[in-house]
């Protein structure tokens, strides 16, 4: 519901949540998948556009509802072709919302939060502070603008073949709300993705990687960032409340019964400090447990924090060490860093909320 229209935002309904629609409604389930069909696999925003259902229906539902997405408050083309969004939120925030075209696929990277709670000490999101969560109208919004926004791909049907939620916030400490998107995104009748091809990115909220594998066992992605308690501490504060054996555990659990899957582990390189071969090594021994593969970053600098790049040999000898040891471990190209919207730069604008103590368990 939009508290200043009370008008409910389709774009925030799931399957399950239009056909609850319907059913007030004194309509058929069907219409669900009828509704789902027109906004998303087709992007329409005019209810008078919805020709499969009845005329009176029509208007019941424009009275009632609405089709509204985040506004565009600026768009940016780096020379790579990354297409950098920032959205404007009620409340008078703005998220990001970052396209990576590749030859074979298109990735929607999304954020799930205005700001973020985590405070992992080399990240730019962290030093915004945190806002709130976003709706689910709010994450579906992203790539339903993003769908519309993006010119025709010459070669595929559509031009998202993938989401990450990478982008700002941590997703699953806004769990239900993303889950409830990743089904949008899932439906055949929607955005029709396969598991394999939506990320949940996490810094490691162990409870709820569990529910997630329970509830919606996409693939899953994993902060690690170093080998060791004493390290991660420092770098993704989460850590002393999940250690990394907590956290290794609950990745092996996620994975179980299904020999082809793997977690990837994300780890940005920082100079001198979690990239030396020693600890390229210690990385390998510890995610032997762990169907595994590892996605280096080299770092994005952030203005004002202590941290530089590893240069290139520094990134292809840690990469070298995992590989010697048995490891899939692969470079992730650094992407539309011209327009701050490389991993890690994305900052938004987050106004400060009234009472910042939030705490970190999740909510749900
Ligand atoms: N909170 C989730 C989702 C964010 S994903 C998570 O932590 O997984 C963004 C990824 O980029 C994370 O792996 C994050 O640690 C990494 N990152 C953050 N700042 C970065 C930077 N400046 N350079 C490179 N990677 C960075």
């Amino acid at each position: 519901m939009d508290a200043a229209t009370a008008k409910t935002n389709l774009l925030g309904l799931d399957r399950p949540g239009l056909e609850g629609l319907f059913a007030s409604l004194g309509e058929k389930p069907f219409r669900a998948g009828q509704v789902l069909q027109w906004l998303h696999a087709r992007g329409c925003d005019d209810f008078v556009a919805m020709t499969n259902l009845s005329k009176a229906l029509r208007e019941r539902l424009a009275q009632g509802s609405q089709i509204a997405a985040p506004q565009v408050q600026a768009d940016h083309l780096a020379s790579d072709g990354t297409r950098k969004w920032l959205f404007q939120v009620p409340g008078g925030s703005a998220i990001e919302t970052v396209y990576i075209p590749e030859t074979r696929r298109g990735t929607l990277c999304v954020s799930s939060q205005v700001g973020c709670q985590l405070n992992c000490s080399f990240c730019q999101t962290a030093r915004q502070g945190f806002n709130r969560n976003l709706g689910v109208d709010e994450i579906v919004g992203q790539i339903w603008a993003a769908s519309r926004l993006l010119p025709p791909h010459p070669a595929r049907e559509k031009p998202i073949t993938n989401v990450v939620f990478m982008g700002m916030g941590e997703p699953l400490l806004n769990f239900d709300n993303v889950v409830a998107a990743i089904r949008v995104m899932l439906d055949d009748l929607a955005y029709g993705l396969s598991w394999r091809r939506v990320t949940v990115s996490t810094s490691g909220v162990v409870p709820m990687i569990d529910r997630l594998r329970e509830e919606c066992p996409v693939a899953l992605a994993v902060s690690l960032h170093a080998p060791d308690d004493a390290l991660r501490d420092e770098l993704v504060p989460l850590n002393r409340r999940y250690p990394i054996d907590v956290l290794l555990d609950a990745c092996r659990r996620y994975v179980a019964g299904d020999s082809r899957r793997r977690i990837t582990f994300e780890y940005t390189l920082l100079a001198g400090v979690n990239d030396h071969p020693a600890q390229a090594k210690a990385l390998a021994k510890l995610l032997a447990r762990v169907p595994a593969k590892v996605n280096l970053i080299p770092y994005n600098p952030v203005a004002g924090l202590p941290y530089s790049t590893s240069p290139p040999q520094a990134v292809a000898q840690f990469r070298d060490e995992l590989l010697r040891r048995g490891l899939v471990a692969t470079v992730r190209k650094t992407r539309g860093d011209d327009i701050a919207g490389a991993c890690g730069q994305l900052a938004g604008q987050v106004l400060p909320r009234a009472r910042r103590a939030v705490p970190l368990s999740p909510s749900a």
